[in-house]
């Protein structure tokens, strides 16, 4: 494990609503139970539960939102959870989340978004590289954090947004996410994801706003195939995504069409276990995909809610389908080519992980 911890990861998959600290879920959670917003006793078992099937994940979330509506807790969630990837040696994270409107607490989607923005900003325990989405020289580039700190090399995580469309949202919403994408694009956010409880709302719904997305240059995931829906498997595979999460409910035929595609997969192992989408790890995809050399990466999903973090994912892997040191490092290297950000970000996280690669034996 230590070793998984060590080795630089790249993190494509996060929801950040998902990945906030049980200590602050609680915390929050305590606060509007003292409040009398909510009544704390009803929701302590539902926040202590380990192992929660898909319908009780996505009640976990109602609880969360319920508990991170104001501006001031976006920014503090933000914060810790770009720290905690940090701290395991996340070097480029792809956060994503679903803009919120709540009018009691006069916030907008745009506000929410600035909120998430000033948690980014205020993160002060590592440096952080998240503003720009051009192909600028990396010279142009000047970090508010001096590098050296008390003589130690600070360590560094690129962190970018993608804009979630909940499928629960109407066509108009969908199509405001993601004209807010396109104005948040000089502010870190590379694209747009497709998520939300995956038995509700219909593909052609969400279709005029992806395909906007796309036409407009912004890159878009898709949460595919969590639950049978060929139908929509199949809708979601012509689309041609940039990439797609999970994908545990494909038939032959999908499998098929998605190898030759060579769509990108965010995996996310514990996630797909915890909500038994996949009934276990030996006969989870992951081993077939790596064996094709189908472009893929291990992620996190929401860390939080399913006690999991980025290393413990790598750790997983690496004893359940016999992989070494050296195979989950280029595993994590090989990341690089499916992020959403620029040429620059590329090329600096290539060097990054060329000089630790010379460390590994
Ligand atoms: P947020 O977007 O509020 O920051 O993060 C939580 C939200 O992400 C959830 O309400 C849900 O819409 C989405 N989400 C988190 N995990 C999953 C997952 O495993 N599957 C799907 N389909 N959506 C998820």
């Amino acid at each position: 494990m230590e070793w998984c911890v060590s080795m630089p990861k790249i993190e494509l998959h996060a929801h950040l609503n998902g990945s906030i600290r049980d200590s602050t879920l609680l915390e929050l959670a305590k606060e509007l139970g003292e409040k009398g917003t909510i009544v704390f006793s009803e929701v302590e078992h539902v926040l202590s539960k380990n192992d929660r099937s898909l319908v009780e994940v996505f009640k976990l979330f109602d609880l969360i939102h319920n508990v991170t509506t104001d501006h001031k807790t976006v920014t503090r969630i933000t914060k810790e959870v770009i720290e905690d990837f940090a701290a395991d040696n996340v070097v480029y994270l792809e956060l994503r989340t679903t803009p919120k409107r709540n009018d009691s607490k006069g916030m907008s989607k745009r506000s929410y978004l600035e909120a998430v923005l000033e948690g980014i900003k205020s993160v002060d325990s590592v440096e952080v590289d998240f503003s720009h989405n051009t192909n600028v020289d990396a010279s142009s580039h000047s970090h508010a954090v001096d590098n050296i700190c008390n003589g130690y090399e600070r360590k560094k995580i690129y962190v970018r947004l993608l804009l979630s469309i909940d499928r629960r949202v109407t066509a108009e919403a969908a199509m405001e996410t993601v004209e807010l994408a396109l104005e948040m694009r000089d502010f870190g956010v590379v694209g747009i994801d497709l998520s939300g409880n995956p038995v509700i709302g219909q593909w052609l719904t969400y279709l005029p706003a992806l395909e906007y997305a796309k036409n407009q240059g912004l890159p878009v995931t898709l949460h595919c195939g969590e639950v049978p829906n060929p139908d929509e498997i199949h809708a979601m595979l012509d689309f041609l995504p940039m990439r797609i999460g999970h994908a545990c409910c494909f038939e032959e035929e999908e499998w098929k069409f998605l190898k030759q595609l060579k769509i990108p997969v965010e995996i996310c192992l514990t996630s797909n276990i915890r909500t038994e989408t996949i009934t276990s790890l030996d006969v989870h995809h992951f081993a077939d995909l790596y064996k094709s050399n189908h472009p893929l990466v291990l992620c996190t999903d929401d860390a939080g809610v399913f006690s999991t973090s980025l290393s413990a994912e790598y750790a997983l892997a690496s004893s359940a389908f016999g992989l070494g040191k050296r195979e989950m490092f280029e595993l994590a290297q090989k990341a690089i080519e499916i992020i959403f950000a620029c040429d620059r970000v590329k090329r600096e996280l290539k060097e990054m992980f060329a000089k630790a690669a010379s460390d590994l034996d």
